[in-house]
């Protein structure tokens, strides 16, 4: 193909990093300015023009649909093949080179990941076995702290011991978590970064044949690693590697989670004569929008400094809508969503994005409600459901007895008779034998020291693997599948759960078995420069791997035409059409935790700069004055980061009523009330009506509410099903409430 069509869709300073000559490039740019088109026009033109065979480059993107997405685009621009290529995450490819060369890291062959979930589980069991109290040692806490000592690559017998008893207990914890995942053959995500770098460290062969295969590397929001992950880069990349970065400083986002900006400026300093370039022409957004989020990131301070222009139409201004309660955001977002769809727009150029995970439940209703089709990214993944790891549990235990997470997880699940009792007692014996949960249990039933009752039970959960293994040999993936939901009752059981539930589950376990039937092996590990027989490494294996890695991001209704739901967080590096930033309120945006740690406020104003910069052509800002989330009721302001939006961007979409005294006649709120909404409301909104089961509310009439007791009503906004009254509360205060829901009785 003609050079030229690498570089035709480029402008100049694109083109610039693109065409250099092989040696180590900083592309430092903000949202939207084509970094990732860089990385993969440079990774076309070093195989075009610089000769670099895909076997000599590796690409670390964000997530592993950015990795496919990577290899599709540079597949269709070159028209040839990139197998060969290590296109992944750092987890992905942290986790490659560990089952390449389990033995030097010191791996069981069929070693297996252990989610977040499970992590946490184990953790508690370690704490336990310690006799340390939950209450007291947070197992989530010791969870955190381990994740952040691995981050920064620190193993336990380096933990320099001062005489602070609580570090004391949180590295022997570490210790015993250590060794119970070395005994079970389980490794968590950040074991994962640890091992690989201290493979590389400890095996001169190993890290000499990597630095002779790879002299390309490329990485994509570079911004966002974190310490093991930019030492496993420097060490892999070695003097001669030519390393292309590309990032924003002002994106970052995974601070804690142990990334570091730094990482930008070392690189500047660490690497040879590094080229760095500034892209500066944002070909995403409409200018108000790329406005918008310039003008809310010029509030942080300590900034690398970029300027960001569009040659973009102005295009609609951001709307802003108040709602009353989540419900009512949801209710709008939805009919925003339809009215798009409505226009001829696809519903996958649409994205709903919020703080936190807990909040698409509210949102899932809404759609589900009207039936619009969605996807959620990162939250309840497919993988991490209930009867999904149940389901994965029996296949590990297929694969690997000494799996003590899963072997705990479906010891009883379906109910076989065997009690927590018995469990505790099996645990100990493991414990007193430094051994695993399943030899625990065999050596137990020779020595019949279990209850009749128990034993019995017990020996036939043994079997019952035992046997599934046998049946598994020669099965295809789908029929191990089948087997270790049907043989072993899992979907009887599941079924039997209540109303939509059970049949949910029940879905999702057949789905399972279709993502097995799809499911055709993670790419060719190779070792030592030659491709190692895929048969090597079981089909179920690599499944398992693929779970637990892929968690989410494959979701078995990839192609349907749905919207996109996310937290800000994954969003990063993707772009939408349309987009809503949902609950933009103090206390959840930016978090309530932000407000604690130094440093923090920043990098949720980079999380909300990031959403911005999601949208091509139109945002949705959307907030609740009263919320329910996680369980309680809570009343928030608007959050900063909308003040710092010039209003000249922003149109509010709230249906305003405002409220003055002489437009209300005592006892006759009603209809007064309905053709007030409709003659002062100020914006778009659909002339309300007036609901006639509504009890007659008067301003500075007297009510009764079950909860707060009497007060007097004082203000009165909104109309129909929505219209909300302020009540001014004897003994509990001022209060908003929603009519129709609120059963106020006048008095
Ligand atoms: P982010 O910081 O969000 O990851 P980015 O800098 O990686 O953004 P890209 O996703 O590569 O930006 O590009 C943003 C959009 O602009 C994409 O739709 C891309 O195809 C388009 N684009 C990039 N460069 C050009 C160009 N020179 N001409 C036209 N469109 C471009
Ligand atoms: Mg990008």
């Amino acid at each position: 193909m003609d050079v030229s069509e690498l570089l035709d869709p480029l402008n100049d300073p694109q083109r610039e990093a693109v065409a250099a000559p092989p040696g180590n490039q900083l592309v430092l740019a903000g949202a939207g300015s084509g970094k990732t088109r860089v990385l993969v026009h440079r990774i076309a033109w070093l195989m075009q023009v610089e000769g670099a065979s895909p076997y000599s480059i590796m690409a670390v993107t964000f997530t592993n649909k950015a990795a496919r997405e990577m290899r599709g685009r540079i597949e269709e621009l070159l028209g040839v093949n990139t197998f060969g290529m290590w296109v992944g995450t750092f987890h992905g490819l942290a986790h490659r080179l560990l089952r390449a060369h389990w033995q030097e890291a010191k791996l069981p062959q069929n070693f297996q990941i252990l989610d977040s979930d499970d992590q946490l589980r184990l953790i508690k069991r370690v704490q336990n076995e310690l006799g340390l109290d939950d209450k007291k040692w947070s197992p989530r806490e010791t969870q955190w702290w381990i994740g952040a000592q691995k981050d920064e690559g620190i193993r336990p017998q380096y933990i320099q011991l001062t005489g602070d008893p609580w570090l004391q207990t949180m590295v022997r914890i570490y210790s015993a978590y250590e060794d119970a995942c070395q005994r079970a053959g389980v490794v968590d995500f950040g074991e994962l970064l640890l091992r690989a770098h201290e493979l590389l460290l400890n095996n001169d062969s190993i890290l000499a044949h990597y630095r002779r295969r790879f002299p390309f590397i490329l990485v994509d929001e570079f911004q966002d690693t974190n310490t093991i992950q930019y030492a496993w880069l420097r060490l892999l990349a070695g003097d001669e590697c030519a390393i292309t970065a590309v990032g924003d400083d002002d994106q970052s986002i995974y601070g804690w989670r142990g990334a570091k900006i730094e990482n930008i400026q070392h690189f500047e300093a660490d690497l040879k004569d590094v080229q760095t370039v500034r892209l500066e022409q944002n070909y995403r957004s409409t200018s108000t929008i790329l406005n918008a989020a310039n003008a809310v990131i010029a509030h942080n301070s300590g900034r690398l400094g970029k300027e960001l222009w569009t040659e973009g139409d102005k295009g609609e201004p951001i709307s802003l809508y108040s709602a009353y309660n989540e419900q009512d955001e949801a209710r709008f977002i939805v009919e925003r969503i339809q009215d798009w769809v409505r226009d001829g727009n696809r519903r996958d150029s649409i994205a709903i994005l919020y703080r936190s995970n807990a909040q698409s439940r509210v949102l899932e209703e809404g759609l589900l409600r009207e039936q619009v089709p969605y996807r959620i990214y990162g939250g309840q993944r497919f993988y991490e459901r209930m009867e999904i790891k149940n389901a994965l549990s029996y296949m590990r235990l297929i694969t690997n007895r000494h799996d003590d997470t899963s072997f705990e997880r479906v010891v009883n699940t379906p109910t076989r008779g065997i009690g927590a009792r018995t469990v505790d007692t099996v645990r100990q014996f493991a414990r007193e034998h430094g051994c695993s949960m399943w030899d625990a249990a065999a050596k137990m039933l020779q020595q019949k020291v279990l209850a009749a009752r128990a034993g019995n039970a017990l020996a036939n959960f043994l079997s019952l693997i035992d046997a599934l293994d046998e049946e598994s040999t020669d099965k295809t993936l789908d029929h191990i599948a089948e087997l270790a939901i049907e043989q072993t009752g899992l979907i009887d059981f599941h079924g039997k759960e209540k109303g939509e539930k059970g049949q949910t589950r029940v879905e999702n376990l057949q789905e399972l078995v279709s993502a097995c039937r799809g499911f055709d092996g993670l790419p060719t590990v190779d070792a030592d420069g030659e491709a190692v027989d895929e048969e090597e490494i079981p089909l179920i294996n690599q499944f398992l791997d693929s779970a637990a890695l892929d968690a989410g991001e494959g979701q078995a209704d990839e192609f349907e035409d749905a919207v996109q739901l996310m937290t800000l967080h994954s969003a990063k590096g993707l772009e939408f059409p349309l987009v809503f930033m949902a609950g933009v309120e103090e206390n959840l945006f930016p978090h309530k935790m932000s407000a604690q740690e130094p440093g923090r406020m920043e990098e949720e104003r980079r999380l909300c700069y990031v959403g911005i910069t999601r949208a091509m052509q139109k945002l949705y800002i959307t907030y609740a004055e009263s919320r329910r989330l996680f369980g309680s009721e809570t009343y928030n302001k608007p959050s900063r980061f909308v003040s710092e939006i010039p209003v000249e961007y922003i149109h509010e979409v709230r249906l305003k009523t405002e409220v003055s005294k002489p437009l209300f006649q005592p006892n006759s709120y009603g209809k007064d009330w309905g053709k007030l909404g409709g003659g002062v409301g100020q914006f778009s909104d659909p002339a309300p009506e007036f609901d006639d089961d509504l009890p007659p509310l008067a301003l500075g009439g007297r009510v009764d509410h079950a909860k707060f007791g009497e007060g007097t009503v004082v203000q009165f906004e909104g109309s129909g099903p929505r219209a909300r009254v302020q009540v001014n509360f004897d003994d509990a205060g001022a209060k908003w409430l929603v009519v129709s829901m609120a059963k106020l009785q006048p008095l």
